[in-house]
């Protein structure tokens, strides 16, 4: 048993999968933090670009990318519309979302390096529990003893629709199908690489979110944190 008075909530999944919604309101019906790494590995990439670095798969490449993330300066503020996000003193909430930057986040992200330096911050955030998490390898890498360990799916053409329908929302004029090849190649990317690869826990939850409404999905991982509260 870990020594944490509170649990630590790992949420994992792909993209689409309406985590960052679940995870959020997840987060705020059991009155815990909120951590969204995919924003720090987005940070990462972001803050690579600004510096002009090559987001290559080469010795040299690897090193700067790694001491870059190593020394982000990342922070969450509560906003009206959910976490905002900050790179130093710097605003990037709107910017880490292009669909650049989460090709960008999914290529820096393949990294040893990257992720190595990424680890020991993400831990940090959720050492004391009373924490939701989510992201791609919470419940595999980061936290394999959090005390909830929910792994949500769909299939790629409703993820794809979702993702679009957001993306619309936002007022960025993409077409469904560039949206289904850009995440058929994340996917590919986060599913293949060597270290940490998208896949669920042994021990996770896997909750199939195609047939579900948001609130029905919700509804269990609520359940199941406070299932292991009681
Ligand atoms: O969740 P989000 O779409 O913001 O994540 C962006 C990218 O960051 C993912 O495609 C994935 O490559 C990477 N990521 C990761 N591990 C995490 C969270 C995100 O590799 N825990």
């Amino acid at each position: 048993m870990s020594a944490r008075a509170r649990p630590v909530v790992a949420i994992d999944g792909p993209a689409g999968t309406g985590k960052s919604t679940v995870a959020r309101r997840v987060a705020a019906g059991l009155g815990f933090t909120l951590v969204d790494t995919g924003a720090i590995y987005r940070c990462a990439a972001l803050a690579a670009v600004r510096a002009g670095l090559a987001l290559d798969d080469t010795p040299r490449a690897r090193q700067a990318l790694g001491e870059l993330a190593a020394a982000l300066r990342i922070s969450f503020r509560p906003g009206p519309e959910g976490q905002r996000v900050f790179l130093g003193p710097d605003e990037v909430t709107l910017e880490l979302r292009s669909p650049a930057m989460s090709q960008a986040a999914s290529r820096v992200s393949a990294l040893p390096e990257v992720r190595a330096a990424l680890l020991a911050l993400q831990r940090g955030l959720g050492q004391d529990g009373g924490v939701v998490l989510e992201g791609r390898d919470i419940g595999t890498v980061v936290f394999p003893d959090a005390e909830v360990k929910v792994f949500l799916t769909a299939s790629a053409e409703v993820r794809a629709r979702r993702r679009h329908a957001e993306l619309l929302a936002r007022g960025l004029q993409v077409s469904l199908e560039d949206t289904l090849r850009e995440q058929a190649e994340r996917d590919r990317r986060d599913e293949g690489r060597a270290v940490a690869p998208l896949k669920a826990a042994a021990d996770a939850v896997v909750i199939d979110t195609g047939p579900l409404s948001l609130d029905e999905v919700v509804a269990r991982v609520l359940a199941l944190a406070r299932e292991v509260r009681r």
